[in-house]
């Protein structure tokens, strides 16, 4: 067994002789080395000596082959002709005997893709155009070709006129060819490369790819349900690789990496896709420190260099203190305005509300200030030495002075206050602490700098939370495969809702970029995790229990979601600007018109039928309407 392992590492890792002695660090330099030189040949196999964006004054004289799509044409004299790497004018003869190829260049109406040949020239003095980084030349034509007409354009392709995003989505190949998108595809193509070099390459991970035909499980998501040729019978397309890596660390595989395709039917959530994907990993014999240095380091490594690089370590924050100072699970850390606690100043208070919450069994008075808010804030009242506001004159004055020590309130600060139960009194703050910010930068402060990466780590989540429809009963805070913090095991048996977990996210600019715990490798404890605290049918879990009692190893993981990831990146607006063709709102596919319907004789097979509700929309569009995208 040893043997055959040998020979597929060393055929894996040794591309050539030299490289198998090579030590460990030294291989590395050298993997790191060949990746920043290597630079990709644009033109290699296909019917193009260059790309349109690439010709500089260097290659005056030379004679060249473009493929690209015309962008615009000037008074039968200049064409701009664009592929994804940059836009080239290339000019029309005039002569006679060229009149075929005038004619080409002339008639083919724009976004007509065409093949042309000639020699790089420079422009005629005082004709550059410093703003094109192909400014200094333009292409002298000697043949053209027609390879494809394009019909009216339903938009323009130009990154500055405007679309509504329903259009964009319909014509998604015709999006594509902007430049933010071919940049953004771009930009995501190599991240992906740069992780699975420092995983695969750097790290010894396995890809292994995981079934998308799966079964209904408990404890996460809502998933989506495909039907089968068995009367009753469903699979079901999994939330997340979740419980196959775990199957996998049983199965030996050690360090588990995929590009994973995730399918949640959560219906409609802004900035959520029906289907996404994450970057999912699993590791045996590691902690949570192991996790979080590997994860520093795969963002680190697959950093565009364009961009200020990572620094690590990431700081790390407790899930009670973002929640006590953010009011959030993943807070935005790149401005302050942190929530206070005031319940003290207010123990004697006689403003109503704040005596009513404090007389509670967990009442808390919680504070915001907003430095200079009252400056540009309109909307709130003018917290200034008057004390503007109509509970002003029932707070005394040394609860004025001590509020104002506190939080060290400034003239012309806003200071918003909230009373009730700690985390509601803390997440009504957090939400205004954004909305305020959002306001401000409106009015022309910058509180969020753009071209700041704040990473930050929150740990020691609670292991369940009381469940929203029923707060009696408990769900997994993150799901129920994560361990329970070692120094809170024995709180299980006692007082479950007190357990910290070993679950950590990962946020990046109030965004959660990425979570995954330590998990639980004992049967005995997930099976009564499962069936005790959370109630649920074990029987669907069976195949995991069962693997756990087969010497599983202790694992952990996590998985990071590279659709945000890559939106928060490239400062895309949504990120269905990152996914080549994601759903609309309503999960939808605007382009085919996905979910579509089916004959009654094509669910046969599945044993289904449609119950159509009365008057229901779905059935009028089955019945062949003409189709209206959505807007
Ligand atoms: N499977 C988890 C998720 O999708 C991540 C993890 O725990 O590794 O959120």
């Amino acid at each position: 067994m040893l043997c055959w392992l040998n020979r597929l590492h060393g055929a894996l890792s040794a591309p050539t002789g030299r490289i198998a002695h090579l030590r460990p660090s030294s291989l590395r330099r050298r993997l790191a080395l060949s990746s920043q030189r290597r630079i990709p040949e644009f033109s290699s196999f296909v019917a193009r000596t260059n790309t349109c964006g690439e010709l500089r004054s260097s290659h005056l004289g030379q004679e060249v082959t473009l493929c690209g799509w015309i962008q615009y044409r000037r008074q039968n004299v200049f064409l701009v002709l664009r592929d994804s790497h940059g836009l080239i004018q290339v000019v029309i003869p005039q002569d006679e005997s060229a009149a075929s190829v005038k004619k080409i260049l002339c008639e083919a109406p724009v976004e007509s893709v065409v093949r042309v040949s000639g020699t790089v020239i420079s422009r005629p003095p005082g004709q550059e155009n410093p703003k094109m980084p192909t400014g200094e030349i333009e292409i002298k034509v000697k043949t053209a070709e027609l390879l494809n007409s394009c019909k009216k354009l339903p938009f323009e392709i130009k990154d500055f006129v405007k679309k509504t995003e329903a259009l964009r989505l319909q014509y998604r190949y015709l999006d594509l060819r902007s430049f933010q998108m071919q940049y953004n595809l771009r930009l995501r193509s190599q991240m992906v490369m740069k992780m699975r070099e420092y995983l695969c390459n750097l790290h010894g991970f396995v890809d292994v790819e995981t079934p998308t035909l799966f079964k209904r499980t408990p404890g996460g998501a809502k998933e989506f349900v495909i039907p089968s040729r068995e009367p009753g019978k469903f699979y079901c397309l999994p939330q997340s690789p979740q419980q196959f890596k775990q199957l996998l660390m049983v199965g030996g595989l050690d360090r588990y990496f995929q590009v994973a395709r995730c399918y949640r039917d959560e219906g409609s959530r802004p900035d959520r896709q029906p289907e996404f994907t994450q970057i999912d990993i699993e590791m045996s014999f590691v902690d949570q420190t192991g996790i979080q240095s590997l994860i520093e380091g795969l963002l680190q490594y697959s950093w565009p260099s364009d961009k200020d690089p990572v620094v690590v370590p990431f700081p790390s924050m407790t899930f009670a203190e973002a929640l006590a100072s953010y009011g959030t699970d993943k807070p935005d850390t790149r401005f302050g305005m942190k929530i206070v606690d005031i319940s003290n100043v207010f123990r004697n208070t006689e403003v109503g509300f704040l005596q009513d919450a404090l007389s509670k069994p967990q009442g808390t008075v919680k504070a915001m200030c907003i430095s200079e808010g009252a400056e540009v804030l309109p909307i709130f009242l003018k917290a200034n030495r008057n004390w503007n506001s109509p509970v002003a004159k029932s707070i005394m004055e040394e609860q004025r002075s001590g509020l104002t020590r506190l939080m060290e309130i400034q003239e012309d600060d806003v200071v918003l206050l909230t009373a009730g139960e700690h985390k509601k009194a803390c997440s009504v703050l957090g939400k205004l602490r954004l909305e305020c910010a959002d306001l401000l930068e409106a009015r022309g402060l910058v509180l969020r700098d753009p071209a700041l990466f704040s990473f930050l780590w929150v740990v020691d989540f609670p292991l369940f939370l009381p469940k929203e429809e029923n707060p009696e009963k408990l769900e997994s805070a993150h799901h129920p495969f994560t361990a329970p913090h070692p120094s809170d095991v024995q709180l299980l048996y006692s007082e479950p809702e007190k357990v910290r977990s070993q679950h950590y996210d990962l946020v990046l600019n109030g965004n959660e970029i990425g979570g995954g715990s330590i998990r639980i490798h004992d049967a005995e404890l997930q099976r009564y995790i499962l069936a005790e605290l959370l109630k649920e049918d074990v029987k669907l879990l069976s195949h995991l229990l069962q693997a756990l009692e087969f010497g599983a190893p202790p694992h952990g993981g996590i998985a990071l979601g590279l659709d945000r990831l890559i939106c928060l990146v490239t400062g895309a607006p949504s990120i269905r600007d990152v996914i080549a063709f994601p759903k609309s709102f309503r999960g939808h596919d605007l382009m085919s018109n996905a979910p579509d319907s089916l004959p009654p004789e094509e669910l046969k097979p599945y044993h289904i039928q449609v119950s159509w509700p009365a008057d229901s929309e779905a059935k009028k569009s089955s019945l062949n309407q003409p189709y209206c995208p959505e807007s």
